[in-house]
């Protein structure tokens, strides 16, 4: 018996299969949130942002296919401003940030399957090799041949780098994401000094309009992520306004389309205020994401609050589940 089907039997036997099997008759919706879809291990950058290689995304759709309707556009929109009564589990794949890999090895899997994806792409990054923060981060901590790491910016930070560079990785990208960073550039510089290591060529690494236009021929929904990706709440009013009206215009520019979905950059409960949920919902958004908080059930809906979920490691999905507990499980 293969190790998978074992774990599955086991599953079976403990009643995990019986507990998801009645999600159904529970009325809400299940966001799924991915960023990068592929082989986590091949990646130079942020390991922590691929939460599906395209076969398990494949195995996730299938999953959920069987359970509930998977819904995106005017549907999700009518389900979750109360527009439209929920009478049932609905799910909904989002994927943020517009990677490459959400074109060639996403898209692929969601057209085959008949499943629309909701992509939140960042208007600066579209088409580009840009290298955000967290990938930079990730980058220079497990490149640098220093065995100490420090930052003074907001406050100090200084990490022994050691052989789990994985484990370095984290402190850094928490410091990064402190609303009290008011200077994030100064920080990325501060720790390319002491990395003393520099970025290679890194290549497109976006997708651009164009193969943005083709996922949306296709069924895609697109929706903002704002122009620049950066954490709203450490911004005045006045340009959080800015990124949201911006971005939303350049969308709908760019695909010929109405864009009524944001999704809050890092999206964690420091990334966004509730005057951000306000300059949202005036900006034009009818729906807001948050990146956590779980699902949403019908009665506690907040359309300028929506909760997300992260497929990783903990995921909604019994294959999901399944891959988490056996990479736990019988991962050496
Ligand atoms: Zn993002």
């Amino acid at each position: 018996m293969s190790k998978r089907l074992l774990l599955s039997r086991i599953l079976k036997r403990s009643g995990v299969f019986a507990l998801l099997d009645a999600l159904p008759s529970r009325p809400g919706v299940i966001v799924l949130n991915h960023h990068r879809i592929g082989d986590a291990s091949k990646t130079r950058y942020d390991r922590g942002v691929f939460s599906q290689t395209a076969e398990g995304l494949g195995e996730q759709v299938r999953f959920l296919q069987k359970r509930m309707p998977i819904v995106a556009g005017e549907e999700l929109e009518e389900l979750l401003t109360g527009k439209r009564p929920l009478d049932r589990t609905y799910a909904a794949i989002t994927f943020d940030d517009g990677y490459l890999d959400n074109y060639t090895n996403a898209f692929p899997v969601l057209r085959s399957l008949g499943a629309p994806g909701i992509f939140f792409p960042v208007i600066e990054y579209a088409g580009s090799d840009a290298v955000p923060w967290w990938d930079e981060i990730a980058y220079l901590v497990r490149n640098t041949d220093r065995p100490v790491l420090e930052v003074s910016t907001p406050v100090p930070l200084r990490v022994q780098v050691g052989s789990d560079r994985e484990a370095a990785i984290r402190p850094f990208l928490r410091h990064y994401k402190r609303p009290e960073n008011q200077d994030s550039a100064r920080f990325l510089q501060e720790l390319r000094e002491s990395a003393g290591c520099s970025l290679p060529e890194p290549g497109r690494r976006f997708l651009n309009w164009g193969e943005a236009r083709e996922m949306v021929a296709a069924g895609m929904e697109f929706g903002s992520h704002t122009c620049s990706h950066t954490i709203l709440s450490q911004q005045s009013a006045e340009q959080q306004r800015w990124e949201l009206t911006e971005s939303r215009r350049i969308l709908e520019k760019e695909l010929g389309l109405r864009i009524h979905s944001l999704a809050y950059p890092v999206g964690s409960s420091s990334a966004f205020t509730d005057e951000t949920e306000k300059i949202a919902i005036d900006a034009g958004f009818s729906l807001a994401f948050a990146f956590q908080g779980g699902w949403n059930r019908s009665g506690s809906i907040r359309p300028s609050h929506v909760q997300r979920i992260s497929p990783a490691p903990m995921m909604v999905s019994l294959e999901s589940q399944v891959f988490g507990l056996t990479r736990a499980i019988w991962t050496p």
